[in-house]
């Protein structure tokens, strides 16, 4: 399905790059869609839309899904609507412009994906664990934290970079002691991607 699509999303994507607005990696777009597609995934719960690739992407890899897309820019969110539109997704695509934090939502979900303020992951897996159907699944993206999460803190120089830093390796600790959620660490994968199931005796 993507074939029909490719010059328009190699024009998103071009877009992404000329204005600085961050986008998956592509081996990580591909392990999530991959994984939309083989497991049984039909709706998903996006955090953090940006221009609205992941999104599209994400609703490309099959005929029966939905995604619902959150969004606090409103340039980005702007900009989501209007390729949304190009690619003609506004069946599959529900765009919401708002602070995730403040969104109430009365839907559950197959599949949460997390790519917002990487500060703030902790506190979004908490609300929006909640939201997730029995089998669900949660993914995290930048686990890596650009490769920072492996560096010794005196490596980096900027106090506010330290700051997220820790606050990402607080976000694996959280997953790692997580009582509800077992958590697969793939470090490898892009800017390394974290996949939360349930456990199965919850
Ligand atoms: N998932 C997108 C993709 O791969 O195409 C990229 C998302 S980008 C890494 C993160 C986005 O999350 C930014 O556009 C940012 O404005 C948005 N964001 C950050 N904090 C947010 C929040 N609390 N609520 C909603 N959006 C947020």
């Amino acid at each position: 399905m993507v074939e029909d699509y490719k010059d328009k999303i190699i024009e998103i994507i071009n877009y992404a790059k000329e204005n600085n607005v961050p986008i998956m990696q592509e081996e990580g777009i591909s392990y999530l869609t991959n994984y939309i597609e083989k497991n049984d995934i039909h709706s998903v719960l996006e955090i953090g839309t940006a221009i609205g690739f992941s999104a599209i992407m994400m609703a490309l890899t099959k005929e029966d899904i939905t995604i619902t897309s959150i969004e606090k820019d409103e340039t980005r969110y702007m900009e989501a609507v209007k390729n949304v539109k190009k690619l003609g997704l506004e069946d599959k695509i529900t765009l919401l412009y708002k602070d995730a934090l403040d969104v109430s939502l009365n839907n559950t979900y197959d599949c949460i994906f997390i790519d917002a303020a990487k500060s703030k992951n902790t506190e979004f897996f908490e609300k929006f664990s909640t939201k997730l159907n029995e089998n669900g699944t949660i993914i995290t993206d930048n686990m890596k934290f650009h490769g920072y999460v492996d560096k010794d803190e005196s490596e980096i120089k900027s106090r506010n970079l330290r700051g997220l830093v820790r606050k990402v390796k607080e976000y694996r600790e959280f997953l790692r002691n997580n009582k509800t959620f077992e958590t697969e660490f793939l470090d490898d994968i892009g800017d390394g991607i974290a996949v939360s199931r349930r456990k199965e005796d919850k």
